[in-house]
């Protein structure tokens, strides 16, 4: 089960991205809030819409939520 996090700094598309700690676009400077362990990237993202409204999935780590 993957640890999720959630970027505190925006894309240039002004949303925040949810990563898995092990992606390879995981910001490596702690510029993000902790979302904890989820199954899949679906409550992954329904923890980081709490935190940040404008929230959507990685299209490298979590593809299945990426809608931008
Ligand atoms: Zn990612």
């Amino acid at each position: 089960m993957p640890n999720y996090i959630v970027n505190n700094r925006t894309q240039s598309t002004g949303e925040h991205e949810v990563h898995t700690t092990d992606c390879k676009y995981f910001p490596k400077i702690k510029y993000y809030t902790d979302l904890g362990w989820h199954n899949s990237c679906g409550p992954a993202k329904v923890a980081a819409k709490k935190v940040y409204a404008n929230s959507d999935g990685c299209a490298t780590c979590c593809p299945d939520c990426h809608t931008r």
